[in-house]
């Protein structure tokens, strides 16, 4: 008999089980399906990034391991000048202020790994990305659930933290612009993380996903840019969302050296950094490439009509400001889990029970603007169509 580390129980079993036999059979039985579900760029990667891969992969030089301590020098020195153009924030990347990662999910993940001892506190907003509270719990910490709530404008109350709890916090997760809620922050909430941390002691780490995807011209400011953020954070950046490049797994930290080089340490004993091609590839992004454009357009292009859609049949939504997500209440009389499996059987529309992202999900949806097989809006557009010619949605 296999027997498994303890600390794998700590991983949550698979919510959606039946979710996804649902799906499964809707498409055995060839039921074309409209999938808001998954969070991954549909549109491919912008072409001259794929011809510098090509270009970097025919150079034996990138066929090695990545001597470089804390990665690619082209790629980190690329972060640095890109966050002073994309931020105004000065990084030093020769006193170790940036750190290539084999996409931000490893560094989020390796970073509880390598400050959280058995007994701390790691407080990690819910619902939320599932990697900060699981990899809390496998480390050896208690998870500490900072509710995201619709009154609070989905930022976690800091006066809400018992200060015993905050007291014992080791790091503290937060992810703005936000999945699944879709929320911003302003750099007035930054500065409050600042000032809980400094008062009690605990790391910050800022996951800016989302950074770049944003809409109507909206700039999402970054944590490091808030004066002292530097002494207590790092910000977590990917080039997965920004650049249609999730399968390429690039991504970096940047912020304070002493922080960083705890992660480092741990890095530097699991893995051997990434290949090197693509992160010279990804370097020639960050130099050239102001974010991307056209998944802009086209994400903001369903974003428009399935809000106006869903607020045509009662929703109040407002305007998703940045992120790829949807992040919309359930109507009376149904839960979750519920509602989700009434669109699916008699819409053929697929989204995710907010439950799958923490305890406080529950009452909401979450639709992705990532849309497979939409060219132009019209999969969306028939989505809406499908809802509201089948299902019942009474306010
Ligand atoms: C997609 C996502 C990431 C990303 O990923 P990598 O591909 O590992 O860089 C990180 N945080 C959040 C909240 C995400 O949704």
């Amino acid at each position: 008999m296999v027997r498994y580390a303890d600390r794998l129980d700590a991983i949550p079993p698979y919510l959606f089980v039946e979710m996804a036999q649902l799906k499964a059979k809707a498409i055995a039985e060839g039921r074309d399906l409209i999938d808001f579900g998954i969070g991954d760029p549909d549109q491919p990667t912008p072409q001259p990034i794929i011809d510098r891969l090509g270009e970097a992969a025919n150079n034996p030089a990138t066929h090695r391991y990545d001597e470089s301590d804390y990665g690619c020098p082209e790629f980190i020195n690329a972060a640095a000048a890109w966050y002073r153009r994309r931020f105004s924030v000065e990084l030093d990347p020769s006193r170790g202020e940036v750190l290539g990662l084999i996409g931000s999910k490893e560094g989020l993940a390796h970073l509880a790994w390598a400050f959280i001892s058995p007994g701390d506190v790691g407080l990690v907003p819910d619902p939320g990305y599932p990697v900060y509270k699981v990899n809390t719990a496998m480390a050896g910490g208690t998870p500490y659930l900072m509710p995201l709530l619709a009154e609070n404008a989905f930022l976690p109350d800091l006066s809400a933290i018992p200060s015993d709890v905050a007291k014992r916090a080791k790091l503290m997760y937060i992810n703005y612009p936000n999945n699944p809620t879709a929320a911003t922050a302003t750099p007035k909430f930054f500065a409050d993380v600042v000032a809980f941390a400094k008062e009690y002691d605990v790391i910050v780490c800022q996951d800016a996903a989302y950074s770049e995807v944003t809409y109507d011209g909206y700039k999402s400011p970054s944590f490091l840019a808030v004066p002292g953020a530097m002494d207590v954070g790092v910000e977590m950046h990917s080039l997965s969302k920004t650049y249609n490049m999730t399968g390429w797994r690039v991504g970096f930290a940047v912020g304070n050296a002493d922080i960083l080089r705890g992660l480092n340490k741990l890095k530097s004993n699991i893995d051997s950094k990434q290949f090197p091609a693509l992160m010279l590839a990804g370097a020639w992004a960050l130099r050239n490439l102001e974010g991307n454009p056209k998944t802009i357009a086209l994400y903001q292009k369903r974003r428009d009509i399935i809000i106006d859609g869903l607020n045509s049949l009662g929703w109040n939504l407002p305007k998703t400001e940045a992120t790829l997500y949807i992040w919309a209440p359930i109507p009376p009389g149904y839960a979750a889990i519920e509602f989700a499996k009434t669109l699916l059987e008699k819409a053929g529309v697929l989204v995710v029970p907010g439950v799958g992202y923490g305890e406080y999900g529950e009452g909401y949806v979450r639709l992705s603007l990532t849309v497979t097989g939409d060219r132009d809006g019209e999969r969306v557009a028939e989505a809406i169509e499908r809802i509201k010619q089948n299902v019942e949605i009474k306010w």
